[in-house]
């Protein structure tokens, strides 16, 4: 089906879509969001052979239907871009950070009143990240279509398919953002989730820092010294030349060749031009040649200047599976997902003061032990580190299987007939008595 004159696709799902080619519609819908205050959103962009990624369509589902706006007509969509940053409006998406990430580009404000579904559904459930259609399947009991995650959205006209899929992408946005919402207040967490869409607002989420960006350059990890002021600036010189030419910047210069002349401090022509799988004209690589004779003028970057490693600690091959652990199975005990609930650096963060024998500075660790984490598993791993908690198997706990308590406690029923697996021993205070078999007891 082509598009209609009328602007109105049907789709199977009894629902139509309206297309939006013309500035005065978009402002019409704009001031409808603004009225009603919420509106689902979500993009289909491009960024395969591009610098920047290439908005092809943007949907939009408010109180009355679902909207697509063909970003490829050439309208300015910043009316719409003003909502997203707008903390009267909420703006609810499925894994919005790139979708908003445009946003950011687009107008330079970060966004407000977020609430992405996902996110909102790993608080309820330890079963994250749950798809679209499995989400809606699982609250709302409706079976989407499959998507098309290889379509080019790019072509002109969208065929019949891509606008079912693309109206699909909103169509269940705000009943989804109702039935979390209820249940979020209903187990206590909506002041969880709205941390979380917190987040969202930072602006520095959507901008890296140039050492940030380098650590995701392959190969970088090692280089220290002049090598890595060298790959620095390559890198930045990468994405300017990427900018300039509308390519992705590793089709401009490939991760591993720019390391190999970040190492080697290449800044001769003949010898940048001997590299296997180069694909840089001659003009090029006589700029990047200045940019190396230049950085070799800069004094050198201190050790790993780009990533804060701190030397493995013996503790921590112990303490960090420790408490990944305790968390694992506080994540199953609470039914939250474990990846909203800690990562990696999360838990190296607690680790590390306590490993250093800075016990005072635990207190100022954010992450795990501020907010709501703080809250459901600060208390638990403080206890379990300090030793006034001993972790117990609990047989019986089924996906928690573990449960903490003072050491003096019974063990958790009948253990393995090897006993429990006591893993600390202090004594106790008068605020371990109160906590006794406090969180994961029976
Ligand atoms: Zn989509």
């Amino acid at each position: 089906m082509s598009r209609p004159r009328d602007g109105t696709v049907t789709t199977s799902s009894d629902r139509s879509a309206t297309m939006i080619t013309r500035p005065r519609e978009l402002h019409r819908l704009c001031a409808h969001i603004r009225e009603t205050r919420r509106f689902g959103l979500d993009t289909e962009f491009v960024m395969e052979d591009v610098y920047e990624p290439e908005l092809c369509l943007v949907q939009v589902a408010a109180t009355d239907g679902v909207y697509l706006i063909d970003s490829k007509e050439s309208l300015d969509l910043t009316p719409l871009w003003e909502l997203v940053s707008d903390p009267q409006i909420e703006t609810v998406l499925h894994a919005g950070q790139e979708d908003l990430a445009l946003c950011v580009h687009a107008v330079n404000q970060p966004p407000r009143n977020i609430f992405d579904v996902q996110i909102a559904a790993g608080l309820l459930t330890s079963n994250y990240p749950l798809s679209l259609s499995k989400l809606v399947q699982q609250k709302l009991h409706i079976k989407l279509h499959k998507s098309q995650t290889l379509t080019d959205w790019r072509k002109r006209p969208l065929s019949e398919d891509q606008l079912l899929y693309a109206s699909e992408d909103v169509a269940y946005l705000l009943p989804l953002h109702d039935k979390l919402t209820a249940r979020l207040k209903k187990l206590g967490r909506t002041e969880w989730a709205r941390e979380e869409f917190a987040a969202f607002e930072r602006i520095d989420l959507y901008q890296r820092p140039p050492e940030a960006q380098l650590a995701r350059v392959k190969g970088t990890g090692s280089l220290h010294g002049a090598a890595l002021v060298a790959a620095l600036d390559l890198m930045q010189w990468r994405e300017q030349l990427a900018d300039r030419l509308n390519r992705p910047a590793r089709a401009v210069l490939k991760d591993h060749l720019l390391v190999e002349i970040a190492k080697h401090g290449w800044s001769k022509p003949e010898q940048v031009r001997s590299l296997r799988g180069l694909n840089l004209r001659k003009d090029h690589i006589n700029d990047l040649c200045g940019v190396l004779v230049r950085s070799a003028e800069k004094p050198p970057a201190p050790k790993s200047a780009h990533r804060t490693v701190r030397a493995e600690h013996p503790l921590d091959a112990v303490l960090v599976p420790l408490l990944t652990s305790v968390l694992r199975s506080e994540a199953a005990r609470l039914d939250i997902a474990y990846g909203l609930l800690a990562t990696k650096q999360g838990i190296a963060d607690v680790v590390e003061p306590f490993v250093d024998g800075r016990l005072d500075s635990l207190e100022r660790v954010p992450g795990l032990l501020s907010g709501w984490r703080g809250e459901v598993v600060g208390r638990t791993l403080r206890k379990v580190l300090s030793g006034s908690w001993t972790v117990q198997v609990d047989p019986a706990g089924n996906g928690s299987p573990l449960r903490f308590c003072k050491p003096s406690d019974k063990p958790a029923r009948k253990a393995s007939s090897a006993g429990p697996a006591s893993l600390s021993g202090e004594d106790d205070n008068a605020e371990d008595a109160a906590a006794a078999g406090a969180p994961g007891a029976p």
